[in-house]
């Protein structure tokens, strides 16, 4: 089975009400390849998920920016997992460096939030990634390892897990990773998930990139054989996210 491209737009914090309806209607009216080809889910502020989800396309799908780690209850300010479920939400975004710095959560608690949403039955849009300090130092590998094994230590099934390699030093900085950079680690993290998971689950994961992906750099990343789609932030807000959308020019096929 090959790995179908999958896009995603990560909206953060952004938007007012007015703001929101014309990105929906701007990716209502952009023509991109059937979905068959390629995957698109967008992530808005929770705020206006119902919204969004009741205005965009068929065809697209959309995410929530986090949930809480266990069922909800007596956590103010959260919103768990089950109520995603409840409102029609597919997918969910888990462990944003945003997220793990600013809000120090530690791979144990990205890896706790990723089984307990798998286990509500949402799909997750996993993140991990190096700082420039780590990867300066040389141990970008050994990071993402980490990050990955906190993962991989609670989830047995990741039919519905999409592992997004997200460089800290390229998130909205306008420094993407070379294509050659990312391919490096994206190669690596599959032989991880072969050694330390299994063959058929490094073979079908779809490993995506993140950081600074925009219209002009997306179909050169797109090409390489282990990038299998993109996390967008702030390009997802703008009509270049169609063009990245657009950015496979070549069906991958499985390894
Ligand atoms: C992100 O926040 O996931 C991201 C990749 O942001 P940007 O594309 O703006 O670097």
């Amino acid at each position: 089975m090959a790995r179908k491209f999958f896009i995603g737009g990560n909206w953060k914090c952004n938007g007012t009400l007015e703001e929101v309806k014309k990105i929906v209607s701007m990716l209502n009216e952009a023509e991109i390849p059937s979905e068959n080809v390629v995957e698109v889910v967008v992530s808005p502020p929770f705020v206006f998920l119902p919204l969004v989800e009741s205005l965009l396309r068929p065809d697209f799908q959309v995410a929530a920016q986090n949930c809480w780690v266990r069922k909800g209850g007596a956590f103010t300010g959260e919103i768990s997992a089950e109520m995603l479920v409840n409102l029609g939400i597919p997918f969910v975004i888990l462990g944003h460096s945003e997220r793990r710095s600013l809000l120090n959560e530690s791979n144990e608690f990205v890896g706790d939030k990723v089984a307990y949403a798998l286990s509500v039955g949402l799909k997750v849009i996993a993140c991990i990634g190096e700082t420039l300090q780590q990867r300066e130092s040389g141990s970008t590998m050994a990071v993402v390892a980490a990050q990955t094994k906190a993962i991989a230590d609670k989830v047995s099934n990741w039919t519905h897990v999409v592992l997004a390699y997200e460089p800290v030093w390229a998130i909205g900085t306008g420094k993407v990773a070379t294509p050659d950079q990312a391919q490096e680690v994206h190669l690596e993290l599959r032989k991880w998930l072969h050694d330390s998971v299994g063959a058929e689950v490094a073979a079908t994961t779809r490993i995506i990139y993140g950081g600074s992906v925009n219209g002009a750099n997306c179909r050169e990343l797109a090409a390489q054989p282990d990038i299998d789609g993109f996390l967008v932030g702030g390009a997802s807000l703008k009509p270049e996210f169609a063009d990245i959308i657009r950015s496979l020019t070549v069906m991958k096929s499985q390894l």
